[in-house]
C-alpha cells in the first residue's frame, strides 16, 4: 500500500525532526526542514518497492523509472527481496548521500543540484502516492515537488545534510511496515536461511520465520487489513498536524502579513 508507507514516512520524520528533539533531543530542524523533510521522507518510504514494475515509484518518471524498476527487480532477486534487506537499505542511504554531494558552482553561488533533484523526485513520488492532487493529474505533482525543492534551496540550502537521514528513515519505515503487514522481508538478504522442516509445522512460529526464509511479525494482519487502518489513521493524523504546524511557522516567518490576515479572519468568526 503505497499511500500507507508514505504517510508512515512523513510521521517518522515529524517524530525525528520535530517531536523527538523537544522531548528526547534527536535531530532538531527548523520549520523548512520539518515540512520539506516530511514530504521527502513520505517519498523515500516508497523506494524499496522500486523492485516491482507496478509500484508507484516505478511509474514516477516514465520511461526511466520503469527501466530502473526492471533492473532493480533483476538485481535484487525479485519483489520484496534485496531492496527490503539491511544491505538494500544501506545502498539507498549511500546513494542519497552521494547524490547530496553533487554540487555545481554558478554565478549566483553553489547549487546543490543532486540534493535538489533527489528531493524533487521524492516529493513528486509522495504527492502521487498520497493523492495530494487527485483531480489535476501529474503536472500538479511535479509543480508541487519543484516548489518544495526550490523552497529549501532558497531558504535553507545548508539543510540538505538531512537527505541521507530522510532516506534512512524512509527505508526503515518501509521495511518495518512490510514486516508487520505482509509475508515478511528477507532482512539478511542475500543470505537466506530457511527454517528446518519441523519448524514449518509449528503454528504462529512458522508465520514469524517463514518457509521461504523471510522474517515477519504479522501484528497488523495482511496488507490493507482493518488493523492496519486502525494504526494508520492516528499515524497520518500525527504527520498532518506536525507538517501543518511547520508550514504555519514557515509562513509566519516569511509571509507574516498573510498569517496575520488569516488570524484576524479566524478571530472574526
Ligand atoms: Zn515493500
Amino acid at each position: 500500500m503505497g499511500g500507507h508507507h508514505a504517510a508512515s514516512g512523513a510521521a517518522a520524520w515529524v517524530a525525528i525532526a520535530s517531536t523527538g528533539p523537544y522531548t528526547l533531543g534527536w535531530y532538531p530542524l527548523d520549520a523548512t526542514g520539518i515540512l520539506i523533510g516530511g514530504m521527502t521522507t513520505a517519498g523515500t518510504a516508497l523506494v524499496c518497492d522500486w523492485d516491482h514494475r507496478h509500484s508507484t515509484v516505478a511509474h514516477s518518471l516514465p520511461p526511466v523509472s520503469n527501466v530502473v524498476a526492471a533492473g532493480i527487480e533483476k538485481l535484487s532477486g525479485g519483489h520484496r527481496q534485496g531492496t527490503h534487506s539491511l544491505l538494500g537499505a544501506s545502498v539507498f542511504v549511500v546513494l542519497a548521500a552521494v547524490a547530496s554531494q553533487f554540487q555545481v558552482s554558478t554565478a549566483v553561488g553553489t547549487l546543490s543540484v543532486g540534493a535538489g533533484v533527489l528531493c524533487m523526485l521524492m516529493i513528486n513520488l509522495a504527492a502521487k502516492a498520497l493523492k495530494l492532487f487527485p483531480k489535476s493529474g501529474w503536472i500538479s505533482n511535479w509543480i508541487f515537488a519543484l516548489v518544495m525543492a526550490g523552497l529549501v534551496t532558497w531558504f535553507a540550502p545548508e539543510q540538505w545534510s538531512w537527505l541521507p537521514l530522510s532516506m534512512l528513515a524512509g527505508v526503515v519505515v518501509h521495511i518495518v511496515g512490510d514486516l508487520v503487514t505482509t509475508g515478511g522481508v528477507p532482512l539478511l538478504w542475500p543470505i537466506v536461511i530457511k527454517p528446518p522442516k519441523f519448524w514449518r509445522k509449528i503454528p504462529v512460529l512458522n508465520d514469524i520465520w517463514r518457509s521461504n526464509g523471510a522474517l515477519s511479525v504479522p501484528l497488523l494482519g495482511r496488507a490493507g487489513s482493518k488493523r492496519e487502518w486502525l494504526v494508520l489513521i492516528p499515524v497520518s493524523g500525527y504527520a498532518m498536524v506536525g507538517l501543518c504546524v511547520a508550514a504555519w511557522s514557515l509562513a509566519e516567518s516569511h509571509v507574516p502579513a498573510a498569517t496575520a490576515l488569516l488570524k484576524s479572519l479566524v478571530g472574526m468568526l
